[in-house]
C-alpha cells in the first residue's frame, strides 16, 4: 500500500490534464445516472480497499470540524468545547476549524484505527465524498483527494472507463 501511496503524486500529475478535460465535458452534459454509477464504483472500490492499511487521509490532511462535530467529540472526550478547541483546533484560511497538526491526533498510529471512530467528524465519515449526492459539484474535490487517496484515484479512473464517451477530448 505504501508504494501505491508514494506513487500517487506522479500518477495524478500524469492524468491531471485529462481529468480536468473529462470533468469539463461531463459537466456540460451530466448523465442522469451519474450518482448511481458513482455509488456503484465507490462501493466496488471500497470492497477491495482496506483503509486500515492506508490511513493516508488521516495522516496528511485535516477534516473540517463543524459545531455539531465539536459538540459531539468534546462530550465524548469529557472536555468543555472551548478546551477541546484550544487543545486541538485552529482556524484555516477559509475560517474553518481544522486540526492543529497532522497526522490526526485521534489516529492510533499503531494500527491506523480512529480512536474517536463512533463520534468522528462528519467530514471523516463521508470521506472521500465519491458517493455523495450531486457528485458533479464535487469533481474538483475528487481530483484533489485523488492526490492522497488511492481509492479516489482508482474511482476516477474507473469512472472514465465506465462513461468513456464523455471522456473523449479534442487534441
Ligand atoms: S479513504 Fe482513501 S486515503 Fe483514506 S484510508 Fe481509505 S484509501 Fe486511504
Ligand atoms: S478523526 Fe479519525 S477518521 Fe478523522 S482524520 Fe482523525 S483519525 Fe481519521
Amino acid at each position: 500500500m505504501q508504494e501505491l501511496i508514494d506513487s500517487l503524486a506522479k500518477k495524478t500529475a500524469e492524468v491531471k490534464k485529462e481529468n480536468i478535460a473529462y470533468f469539463k465535458r461531463l459537466k456540460k452534459r451530466v448523465p442522469k445516472n451519474l450518482d448511481y454509477v458513482m455509488q456503484e464504483i465507490h462501493d466496488n472500490e471500497f470492497q477491495k480497499t482496506d483503509c486500515l492499511t492506508c490511513a493516508n487521509c488521516c495522516k496528511t490532511t485535516s477534516p473540517m470540524f463543524f459545531p455539531k462535530d465539536i459538540q459531539r467529540i468534546s462530550k465524548f472526550l469529557r472536555m468543555k468545547e472551548h478546551q477541546f478547541m484550544d487543545a486541538y483546533l485552529e482556524m484555516d484560511e477559509d475560517d474553518c476549524y481544522v486540526l492543529k497538526s497532522a497526522p490526526c491526533t485521534f489516529l492510533d498510529l499503531e494500527d491506523n484505527t480512529c480512536t474517536i471512530y463512533d463520534v468522528r467528524p462528519k467530514a471523516c465519515s463521508e470521506y472521500p465524498h465519491t458517493n455523495r449526492k450531486k457528485f458533479i459539484q464535487l469533481t474538483d474535490l475528487a481530483m484533489k483527494n485523488s492526490e492522497i487517496c488511492p481509492a479516489t484515484y482508482n474511482i476516477i479512473e474507473t469512472l472514465k472507463t465506465q462513461l468513456p464517451l464523455v471522456g473523449k477530448t479534442k487534441k
